[in-house]
């Protein structure tokens, strides 16, 4: 039987999957890459990596997701935040020092590639991911074609306004749908919460850290200060899904990253105001549908 390795590369590790023909991941690496990791060192522990997989297994092709843009068609990462690839063609040298073929995307792509083949977008030929985290970043899928943008960055779907006299954002712009619904957006939001309601349940339960959770987790002890927040989140949610399904019409969203881990918490807080053609449901491929969409690329499911 002929597997193939996925590699999903992000900001402070490189994981690694052997992946069969029915999307399951059978042996799973990781290894760090941390600040001070260089681009040859990134590059040379895939490269290790992958030979002792394939000293294990018989593997018929590499596929590899990263941060930042892609360029696919020349195997490079152009440029990716925190990652130190500049014009870095890390697919061509994986390749060429394992002698098997090596395709690269966007890991938000490839996340997007392996919940279509296997998970929560299975089938859809019109389709998003939102990754919701420190930032919220995605990507999509639309007439069953992945859609990378002239400058291999299209998927910030983040970056659109929902308030032009909003918050300031990284990106240069004002009011983005980020900063108020990312991670970090959420956790501001609870800090504030606290500090002017020291005697809620709220206040707490956030004496352990606060972190995305935190509210969640004030809400469902029944706590009114973190209802009230999640009411607002939820609300916020649904604009920018709404939004969205306005533009894209996808048969489905995935939601990914941190907050995604609450599950049916957080679809709750939207369900009844998203539009009802859609399916919005979190990732179903335990973190894993990363390394089998990249697993997946020049495949039938990644065009
Ligand atoms: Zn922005």
């Amino acid at each position: 039987m002929a597997y193939r390795i996925g590699v999903d590369i992000g900001g402070t590790s490189v994981k690694l999957g052997v992946v069969d023909n029915e999307f399951n991941v059978i042996e799973k690496l990781r290894f760090p890459t941390g600040e001070e990791a260089t681009s040859e060192g990134i590059i040379n522990g895939i490269i290790d990596n992958c030979r002792m997989l394939c000293e294990k297994y018989d593997v018929e092709a590499i596929g590899i997701g990263s941060a930042g843009g892609v360029d696919s068609k020349r195997g490079m990462v152009v440029s990716a935040g925190n990652l130190p690839f500049v014009n870095e063609p890390v697919a061509i040298k994986v390749g060429e020092a394992l002698n098997l073929p090596t395709l690269i995307e966007n890991d938000g792509t490839c996340a997007l590639i392996g919940e279509r083949a296997a998970g929560v977008c299975k089938g859809a030929d019109d389709t998003l991911i939102i990754t919701i985290g420190t930032g919220i970043g995605g990507a999509m899928i639309v007439d069953g074609k992945i859609v990378r943008g002239h400058l291999k960055r299209a998927g910030e779907l983040g970056h659109f306004i929902i308030d032009r006299n909003g918050i300031e954002c990284e990106c240069g712009l004002r009011g983005c749908f980020e900063r108020y619904a990312s991670a970090t957006a959420l956790i501001e939001v609870t800090e504030k919460a606290v500090q002017d309601n020291p005697n809620s349940i709220l206040a707490t339960v956030a004496k352990d850290g606060i972190n995305g959770k935190t509210v969640f987790d004030a809400n469902e002890m029944g706590c009114p200060v973190a209802k009230a927040i999640l009411d607002e989140y939820g609300q916020i949610l649904a604009d920018g899904l709404n939004s969205l399904i306005h533009i894209f019409q996808p048969a489905v969203i995935a939601l990914a990253g941190g907050i995604a881990n609450q599950g049916e918490s957080l679809i709750k807080l939207f369900e009844d105001k998203v539009y009802k053609h859609c399916k919005v449901a979190t990732t179903s491929l335990n973190g894993n549908g990363g390394i089998i969409g990249a697993a997946l690329l020049g495949t039938e499911y990644a065009r």
